[in-house]
């Protein structure tokens, strides 16, 4: 079953035609990378995929199950707000900015969403965040409020916390472009370390060398298409399309 698949996916922004029959399968514990020009529809892509944007034609599964589809009337069929909750609980997102609660500690942001959305209780969910914490690298950092942070340990709390949900899918959009350039190894440590555990990962990056060497498989999109796929050492060493190939030229 695929983890996700999405199938001939248009969106338009009033006249703007921004996503024009994207279609997608990722299996589980695929890591998939997907770079591409500013504006190309990257990000909308990610979003409709956990429903922060309509859709206007196309599928979305999410393991197997209908989060919107075409109908033979041509109208888009959702699911209902109930059953896509319960369907969008399984992915996490990380967003370029970090969208961290300003007034609650490193320990509190993670375990938020977990208390108020899943009623865990807080002896149940505390050792798993302070764990989860560990995993990043930020254990000493847990009571610490996101104003005393850098950059780089912000994304990584904001990696920490989409983890605390117990996601099945992790979708990145971009997670290292606001950092300094000495932050961004980190970040990506902590998600090529969730890569070797098997997570399901669609990343949206502007790292080639994280593309090259953590995901099994590279997608090139360029004006709200694909226009090209591949394992990365063949995405890389001979891209067929012209587009990839200037895209490629300019960014390595
Ligand atoms: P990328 O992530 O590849 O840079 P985006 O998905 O952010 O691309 O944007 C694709 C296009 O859609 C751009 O032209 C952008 O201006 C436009 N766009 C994105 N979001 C909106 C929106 N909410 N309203 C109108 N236009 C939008
Ligand atoms: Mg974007």
């Amino acid at each position: 079953m695929n983890m996700i698949k999405a199938i001939d996916i248009h969106k338009n922004f009033n006249n703007l035609a921004v996503l024009k029959g994207i279609s997608l399968e990722i299996n589980k514990g695929e890591v998939v990378a997907i770079i591409g020009p500013s504006g190309s529809g990257k990000s909308t892509f990610l979003r409709c995929l956990n429903r922060l944007e309509t859709i206007d034609r196309g599928t979305i599964q999410i393991e197997g199950d209908l989060l919107a589809t075409t109908g033979p009337d041509g109208k888009i069929h959702y699911a209902t707000e109930a059953e896509a909750r319960h369907i969008c609980r399984r992915i996490g997102m990380v967003f370029q900015q970090f969208n961290l609660f300003p007034h609650l500690t490193v320990l509190e942001n993670i375990i938020e969403a977990p208390l108020v959305v899943k009623g865990v209780k807080p002896d149940d969910i505390v050792p798993q965040a302070e764990e989860l914490l560990r995993k990043v690298g930020l254990a000493e950092k847990r009571d610490s409020y996101p104003s005393r942070l850098s950059g780089g340990q912000k994304q990584r709390v904001a990696i920490a916390r989409a983890l605390a949900m117990n996601p099945d899918i992790m979708l990145f959009d971009e997670p290292t472009s606001a950092l300094d350039p000495e932050l961004t190894g980190e970040v990506l440590k902590a998600m090529r370390r969730l890569a070797e555990e098997h997570m399901t990962m669609l990343v949206v990056t502007h790292e080639m060398a994280f593309a090259r060497e953590v995901a099994n498989r590279v997608i090139f999109m360029d004006n709200g298409e694909i226009i090209e796929q591949g394992p990365p050492d063949v995405f890389f060493s001979s891209p067929a399309h012209p587009r990839t190939k200037a895209f490629l030229n300019r960014v390595l």
